[in-house]
């Protein structure tokens, strides 16, 4: 069985924590210094409950609610939650991974109550950091993410074999992970409406109509998945993360800051396991270009963020000079080496002995004590 875990409106409801003056308000997460030029990163229960949600433009959100409470994104302080509530989960002895920073996935096998287990949970993320979770339980991680979003917020659900085909006939296709707008009216056409409608087709009818993508798509609905377990200490091939934006959005500044936090997130991670990357590989969806995926190896091997950032950058020129709608990104590092030996350059060196610095003074006081401080949401960076 798969948990999935889901916080809910992560970035306003740890604000909301930090500054019990937010409880209760309506909410958003933006940049800087732009209250009405900027686009919302995250709106609190309160907004959402306006029609503000993530990814309108923060002048049409105040146009909804004049009186809205606006708070610049400190992405330290949600990296820094993400990782605690990371250890947290791994403090339960089950194989934890990462779907994206609010985003946990567990192979809890065949734990006996997962309803027990779950609650458990969500106390304790509720106790330690005074936000809330949804969890969705199934038998692989699609179902279990699905699950995870029907009873937000601090939900849960476990979908079994006896309520599978009662719940996904209640829950329109589109909710389901991957399906795009365009998928939507397609499935539609074909008599399929429901999660249930798709969940019942047979793996060649969804060849015939998706292709090798039907055989994946039907692997993923019905397949028990495990997590692989790692073997030993061998180092793992690559380290990525990913995000889905609940809109699509066109604005360079919020898509570059989120190509920065992936980037922060991921070297981070390189750095934890003493790995440095030769090869980053930038991953777009949106509804003109798709899926766009594409790689670089360099000679020199990184686990600076800015680094990976800038590495990205490069390789998103390749889209074009107009900024594509982006549905969901993610930054992966791979070609990966033990960072044994500190580079000869000197300022390489400089550059990689204050990173060592920032991260244990993070280590040690948490928080954001000490982050980059271009990490705000749409600072123009080269
Ligand atoms: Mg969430």
């Amino acid at each position: 069985m798969i948990l999935h875990i889901d916080m809910d409106a992560f970035f306003a409801s740890i604000e909301q924590a930090i500054n019990p003056r937010l409880k209760g308000r309506p909410l958003i997460v933006g940049s800087r210094g732009k209250r009405l030029h900027t686009v919302v990163c995250a709106a609190s229960y309160e907004a959402k409950a306006l029609g503000i949600d993530s990814g309108m433009p923060s002048k049409e959100a105040f146009q909804l609610c004049p009186n809205l409470s606006f708070v610049p994104a400190q992405q330290g302080r949600y990296i820094w939650t993400s990782e605690q509530i990371l250890g947290l989960l791994k403090g339960y002895g089950f194989q934890v991974r990462y779907a994206s920073i609010d985003e946990f996935q567990m192979d809890i096998l065949d734990t006996q109550n997962p309803q027990t287990l779950a609650q458990g949970i969500q106390n304790r993320i509720q106790e330690a950091f005074k936000i809330t979770a949804s969890i969705g339980i199934a038998k692989n991680s699609l179902l279990a993410k699905l699950a995870s979003k029907i009873n937000k917020p601090n939900g849960r659900l476990i979908l079994t074999e006896e309520n599978l085909a009662q719940i996904l006939a209640g829950i329109p296709v589109e909710k389901l992970c991957g399906i795009g707008p365009k998928t939507g009216p397609f499935f539609a056409d074909l008599g399929i409406k429901t999660c249930l409608d798709l969940y019942q087709k047979s793996a060649n009818f969804l060849e015939q109509i998706l292709g090798k993508n039907g055989i994946n798509l039907y692997a993923s609905l019905h397949s028990n998945e495990y997590f692989q377990v790692q073997e030993g200490d061998e180092k793992p091939k690559s380290i990525g993360h990913s995000y889905t934006l609940p809109r699509a959005s066109e604005n360079t500044g919020f898509i570059r800051a989120w190509i920065r936090l992936l980037s922060e997130m991921v070297a981070r991670r390189l750095r934890e396991q003493n790995l440095v990357s030769k090869t980053v590989n930038l991953w777009l969806n949106g509804p003109e270009i798709g899926n766009f995926g594409a790689q670089k190896t360099y000679e020199q091997a990184i686990n600076d963020g800015y680094e990976v950032y800038h590495r990205c950058l490069t390789i998103m020129a390749k889209t074009g000079r107009k900024m594509p709608k982006i549905r969901a990104l993610g930054v992966t590092c791979s070609n990966l080496i033990l960072a044994q030996y500190s580079s000869l350059f000197r300022e390489q060196k400089r550059r990689e002995e204050l990173i060592k610095a920032v991260d244990k003074i993070n280590a040690r006081h948490g928080e954001d004590t000490i982050y980059p401080a271009v990490v705000t949401l749409t600072r123009k960076l080269r």
